[in-house]
């Protein structure tokens, strides 16, 4: 053996974030530290000068430098490495220090360059930062991986009439002619995804709680908006803190927290440490939004706020993880929300917030398993989706059910203590957790965590003489394989006067139901009665023509809502005809009172009313859905109610009657059946009817643009404009526009006029662009932001129905063989309703 094995075989090189160079990087480098400077012009266009002095201890000077830049060689100025001119590379998006002129210990990196713009947003008046997964490193050079935490120290110059704020106090600002140089405080340990500043023209309104100081920067100008929603999103805000420095055990764990409310932000909210970003129409709500929105609302600050803690506070290692902070977040917002709506039903709300979106992957052949695997942080965003959001908060809650409540909160107090400013895994948690409990957390989350899909579950019953000779419960993949996916069952028989509930610990592939037998054949079998179990539930013939025609008779509201939950699969599963589904939801209409059931019923009455039936049914059952909607709707007091039956009115509307009724709503601002329309509504309103009273689309698209008042939101309705033109070409035009990324950059914008593109009634035309929608789907997950793939997709299909478009779709696959596994699962994920046909 030779003695020189020391010296190692040198890193590769590249694009991207690999996890051996994480790896390699996280293993030498620490105490680590930036000092940026940017400094902002007013105009968008042109160029942001920047410096960023970086500063660590390095273990071992054996492999040269990467430093992470996602950006032109030509941006970068100057690099100065300890004192000295460096003579770096650039090479596939990194800049490298050469290891001759590193140390061991203290090293100090100075690089002048331009910022790239990529996720800088900036827009006429302002700008904010979005680095979240891997973004930072578009901006300015960093180590840009989540378990490289380092503190941040901010300068940032902006025009004399922006105001700037960031993660870290401002510790003093000094005018300088028509410019104002911020200067921020260092800030704790943080991960480059979570850094972040805005800067630009925004009002500001200030509050406090607990001798602290919290402001929200805005830009709406509607004072009526604004005093209608500051109170209460002040309120939400405090009380989300205070319920979680109780249940963390652990004081707000850094300097300071304010938001920033942003037209047309991408997401619901970003967490950034001290300074979170809100999507302005998720938090200025209108005067009569729905509780749906207001409790979206809530939930969206508790969410946030959760964040603070877990996520912020302790961080996942790597981004195959990141569902582990949006598992907490979700999981604890549910429990910091409820409280404040007491007269909501949480497990229903709990049931129908999670399972439909979680099932809406789970039943494709594109389904994920909540832990992925991720060689390079590049494709980052291809991890998040329905289930890392939906799936896992399932999950958590069947966990809490193993655990205990308190167990589970004092193993994740000890989590915190423990990972505080630092970094943990899925793993380090099961590990704390698996010590006070019971059941083989392991061996379970190997299939709940590691596994993708759900199981079918059936229960077969014989039966003698009206009773119950056998009842057999069995679990199966979706290749009709045996399923092991054990869990809590609560089987119910349900008959039209009552119901029987048998508690079932299903941990077999199948089983038979000894406490059922000689029971009296039930009228209907719902095996998920109390919502916690997580499977397609495939409905006897028996149960389904039940439920179908008699679920109102189900007293319970969580029962029901179940039940709707389980047609509806049954329904995309093939079991359950459009028509069928339609009639019987037409049919509840007049009965169901609860807004949470009624709200869910009619979401999903309307999207099978546009994708799940033939255009000859929809113009047989059109007619007789608009007068029963309309009469529920003119005879409904509560206002969410009214508008969640207005929208799906105005939705499905097609009869010449009903919208020259509507045009006539629009034209004259007048409100419709006892329902006003606010300007968002009006504005929707006037979108639909372009497209289906070509006539007058023109009209109503330049008298829209006239009535609208705000600034951001007259800027929106232009950038759609063309998406409902009357005239094919103009839209065939906008569409390719959609291929320059300067023309996706505002994402929500893209994505409204891409659904008017491929709105159902086009859906011939639209089956042109799906090809294009296909091929642009790699650059999109390069340029656009960790959600916008899917919703690209998602809105591409959004449209179609025909096997035409499963074509497309196959053959496009079929002609890619090496295409890329994360994205390819995206598409059948997205497109399951037409690979069906
Ligand atoms: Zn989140």
């Amino acid at each position: 053996m030779a003695a020189c094995s020391s010296s190692k075989k040198p890193l590769p090189i590249e694009s991207g974030v690999a996890k051996t160079l994480a790896d390699y990087r996280k293993e030498n480098i620490s105490d680590l530290e930036y000092q940026l400077r940017f400094d902002i012009p007013e105009e968008r266009e042109e160029a942001i000068p920047a410096k960023n002095t970086i500063t660590f201890n390095l273990k071992s000077v054996e492999q040269d430098l990467q430093i992470d830049f996602r950006e032109q060689a030509s941006l970068i100025k100057s690099v100065t490495c300890n004192g000295k001119a460096s003579a770096y590379l650039f090479q596939s998006e990194h800049v490298i220090i050469p290891k001759s002129e590193l140390q061991e210990g203290e090293n100090s990196i100075e690089i002048e360059f331009t910022a790239g713009n990529t996720s800088l947003n900036r827009n006429d008046e302002f700008l904010y930062t979005l680095f979240v997964p891997d973004r930072a490193r578009t901006a300015f050079p960093c180590f840009d991986q989540p378990n490289l935490k380092a503190k941040f120290q901010l300068n940032l110059s902006v025009p004399s009439h922006w105001k700037a704020m960031a993660n870290g106090q401002l510790n003093t600002k000094k005018d300088e002619g028509n410019r104002s140089l911020y200067s921020f405080a260092q800030t704790k340990a943080l991960p480059t995804y979570l850094f972040s500043f805005v800067a630009g023209q925004f009002e500001t309104i200030t509050r406090e709680r607990n001798g602290h100081q919290h402001t929200m920067y805005h830009r709406e100008t509607d004072p009526e908006k604004l005093a209608n929603n500051t109170d209460e999103i002040f309120r939400l805000l405090f009380e989300s803190l205070d319920w979680l420095e109780d249940y963390t055990d652990m004081p707000y764990p850094f300097a300071k927290y304010d938001i920033v409310v942003i037209p047309s932000f991408q997401y619901g909210g970003m967490e950034h440490t001290g300074a979170t970003l809100y999507n302005a129409s998720k938090m200025f709500l209108d005067k009569n939004a729905t509780k749906n929105s207001l409790l979206g609302r809530a939930n969206l600050i508790a969410h946030e706020t959760a964040h603070m803690w877990f996520g912020d506070l302790v961080t996942m290692k790597w981004f195959d993880q990141v569902w582990l902070k949006e598992v907490f977040a979700n999981f604890l917002a549910d429990k910091i929300t409820n409280p404040s709506f007491p007269d909501m039903n949480h497990k229903l709300k709990f049931e129908m917030a999670h399972f439909p979106s979680s099932y809406s992957i789970d039943r494709t052949s594109g389904a994920n398993p909540i832990n992925q695997v991720l060689p390079n942080l590049k494709d980052a965003g291809t991890v998040y989706g329905s289930i890392i959001y939906h799936k896992s908060p399932i999950v958590m809650d069947m966990l809490e059910k193993m655990t205990g409540e308190e167990a589970l909160q004092k193993g994740l107090q000890t989590y915190l203590k423990t990972y505080a400013y630092g970094n943990a895994s899925w793993e380090d948690l099961i590990g704390i957790l698996d010590e006070n409990t019971a059941s083989n957390l392991k061996e379970w989350s190997k299939v709940w965590v590691d596994k993708a899909g759900r199981a079918t579950i059936t229960a077969d019953i014989i039966a003698k003489d009206d009773k119950i000779a056998e009842l057999k419960l069995r679990q199966r993949d979706a290749k009709g394989n045996p399923g092991d996916w054990n869990q809590d069952l609560n089987l119910i028989l349900g008959y039209t006067d009552k119901v029987v509930s048998l508690p079932v610990k299903f941990d077999q592939e199948h089983m038979l139901i000894q406490d059922a037998k000689g029971l009296k054949t039930p009228d209907y079998i719902i095996p998920n009665g109390s919502g916690n179990a997580y499977a397609f539930f495939k409905m006897d013939d028996k149960t389904k023509q039940f439920l179908l025609s008699n679920i109102h008779k189900i007293d319970d509201d969580l029962l029901r809502g179940i039940a709707w939950i389980n047609l509806y699969e049954n329904l995309r599963e093939g079991i359950i005809g459009g028509k069928e589904f339609i009639l019987a939801a037409e049919q509840q209409l007049s009965k169901e009172k609860n807004t949470l059931i009624l709200s869910r019923m009619l979401s999903y009455m309307r999207s099978v009313y546009w994708l799940n039936i033939s255009t000859e049914d929809r113009q047989d059952l059109g007619k007789h859905l608009e007068e029963s909607l309309w009469i529920r709707l003119s005879s409904e007091k509560d206002m969410g109610n009214k508008s969640s039956l207005y929208s799906t009115l105005s939705s499905i509307a097609e009869t010449p009657k009903l919208l020259n009724q509507l045009y006539g709503v629009w034209k004259e601002e007048i409100a419709f059946g006892g329902f006003e329309l606010s300007e968002k509504k009006k504005t929707a309103l006037a979108c639909q009817l372009a497209i289906k009273m070509p006539q007058k689309a023109e009209e109503l698209v330049k008298t829209q643009i006239e009535r609208i008042q705000n600034p951001d939101r007259k800027k929106k309705m232009r950038f759609v404009a063309p998406a409902l033109s009357a005239d094919s070409l103009v839209r065939k035009a906008f569409f390719e526009s959609l291929k320059k990324e300067e023309n996706r950059q505002i994402e929500r914008w893209a994505l409204e006029a891409l659904g008017y593109l491929n709105h159902p009634l086009r859906e011939k035309e639209a089956l042109t662009y799906l090809p294009q929608a296909l091929d642009l789907l790699k650059e999109i997950q390069v340029t656009g932001d960790i959600f916008f793939p899917y919703n690209w997709l998602s809105t591409s299909y959004s449209g179609h129905q025909s096997k035409e478009a499963g074509d497309i779709t196959r053959q496009f696959l079929e002609d890619r063989p090496d295409y890329p596994e994360n994205l390819k699962l995206k598409i059948l994920q997205a497109a399951d309703l037409v690979l069906r046909k």
